[in-house]
């Protein structure tokens, strides 16, 4: 009688400490991103490249491995794209105005991400995400993406299903680029692109073509910045070719 008064006791605590159980899911690292699984409910985190350990929220509390990120020197950049004229700086402002928008862009009835992503395009890696980077001995900023080099003209595809928020621009660092959003806050780029082959507005299912590989904006060779944001945080794009099979711990 007693045991089955204990037992009933212990059986509903561990019920209660299931149900508030979370699951973080994949790598505890700066710029990676993460999946929450909260009950029924799971939800994208994404660590920022400077990230501060430990991360808090909520309850929870993990610590975030720090990276030595590389330094990456190229040269043979174009100056102007180095040192940006009067002229240039209004166009700067334009890009920058575009493409915060669409990286600040929330649709949360969409779900997309949740189906999973794929690689847009295969080659070589020429620049890794988070590198500090000197052009022509210049100092400029971490690298926000991930550059895969492949022959100009390359076919490049949608990463996952989505709807395209910005095509074209022909902007001054990024050349013509697509924007597509997987709900969520969450958006891939796609920059570099000789030719965008959507439109604003279209919805593109998971692979297919949605521009090619070109050397448009401050590019020295044919190659595709392949870019993902989650509510402006960027992060390493290649952490979401395993989205759905990143391992989790419980907090
Ligand atoms: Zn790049």
């Amino acid at each position: 009688m007693r045991c089955r008064l204990i037992c009933l006791i212990m059986s509903s605590l561990l019920f209660a400490f299931n149900a508030h159980a979370v699951e973080v899911c994949g790598d505890l690292k700066q710029g990676e991103i993460l999946l929450i699984k909260d009950g029924e409910k799971t939800s994208l985190l994404a660590l920022r490249r400077d990230e501060k350990s430990p991360y808090r929220f909520g309850k929870i509390k993990f610590d975030v491995k720090q990276t030595k990120w590389d330094v990456q020197s190229i040269k043979g950049v174009s100056q102007s794209k180095v040192t940006p004229s009067k002229k240039d700086e209004a166009e700067i402002a334009r890009e920058r105005a575009d493409v915060g928008k669409a990286l600040t862009f929330k649709d949360n009835s969409r779900h997309d991400w949740q189906k999973g992503f794929i690689l847009p395009v295969e080659g070589v890696i020429s620049g890794h995400f988070g590198n500090q980077r000197i052009f022509n001995g210049v100092s400029k900023n971490p690298h926000t993406g991930t550059d895969i080099a492949a022959p100009e003209g390359t076919e490049v595809k949608a990463s996952s299903s989505g709807k395209v928020l910005l095509a074209g621009g022909n902007y001054f660092y990024s050349g013509n680029m697509v924007i597509l959003d997987h709900g969520d806050g969450l958006q891939t780029i796609y920059a570099h692109l000789k030719e965008a082959k959507v439109k604003a507005g279209d919805e593109v299912k998971q692979g297919d073509v949605i521009g090619t590989v070109g050397k448009t904006g401050r590019a020295t060779g044919p190659h595709l910045h392949w870019g993902a944001s989650l509510y402006n945080v960027r992060f390493r794009p290649h952490s979401l070719l395993d989205l759905n099979k990143k391992k989790c711990r419980s907090f």
